[in-house]
């Protein structure tokens, strides 16, 4: 039986061992590919306003470019003093080619008179899945949280070691990743969307092909 493939479009390997993680544990036997696994092609620029449509931008290009089920993620920061920056900025917040070390720095910087009870912020991701057939959906994932004042922690990426989700003492980069994928909001996101994906595959004649 030939193995569906699906590619998520990123760069970004610390994302494709979530979403690898999530699709092994759903069991539906899908192959996933990141962008440093296939032939290079022109990639969109993330133009949009919102983190839902930058996912569309990126989802639907690398289906055209590969032909096979793509899943692309656009995802951020919301901090409640910054009115929600730096939102689909985070990537690059401290400027372009920033480090997450850069962004990291630069939000303490602008925090720092911001007494602890209003250190409050949220992840936001909007999955979205493209298939060669035309299907398109996005997919939502929250998770709140608040900032602390130095980082703390070695496992995730981004703005993790600063961020304490609601209810926990640990920062993201402290939790263990299945532990973090069980919170975040990429694994809320990821879980909804492969109902989606289940459902697309389980349709007659849906396998993706190798590029
Ligand atoms: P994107 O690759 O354009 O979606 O940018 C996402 C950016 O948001 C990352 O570079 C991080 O700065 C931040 N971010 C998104 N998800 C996470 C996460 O799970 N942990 C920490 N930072 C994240």
């Amino acid at each position: 039986m030939t193995q569906t493939q699906m590619v998520l479009a990123t760069h970004n390997a610390k994302k494709l061992s979530e979403l690898r993680r999530l699709v092994d544990l759903a069991g539906l036997g899908v192959v996933v590919l990141g962008l440093a696994d296939l032939p290079c092609y022109p990639e969109p620029a993330e133009t949009a306003t919102t983190f839902e449509a930058n996912a569309l931008i990126k989802a639907r290009a690398a289906v055209e470019a590969t032909g096979m089920i793509a899943l692309a993620d656009d995802s951020g920061l919301a901090v409640d003093r910054l009115n929600g920056m730096p939102g689909v900025r985070s990537a690059r917040w401290a400027g372009p080619g920033a480090s997450d070390a850069d962004n990291n720095d630069l939000l303490l910087r602008q925090l720092d008179d911001v007494a602890e009870p209003d250190r409050t912020a949220r992840f936001v991701c909007a999955m979205a899945m493209v298939s060669p057939d035309g299907i398109e959906v996005v997919r939502h994932g929250v998770v709140d949280g608040r900032l602390l004042r130095s980082p703390r922690g070695e496992n995730g990426f981004g703005y993790d070691p600063l961020f304490v989700a609601q209810g926990c003492e640990l920062t993201t980069a402290e939790l263990d990743p299945a532990d973090k994928d069980a919170i975040s909001h990429r694994g809320r996101a990821v879980r909804a969307i492969l109902v989606d994906l289940n459902a697309w595959m389980t349709t007659a004649d849906n396998g993706s092909t190798p590029p």
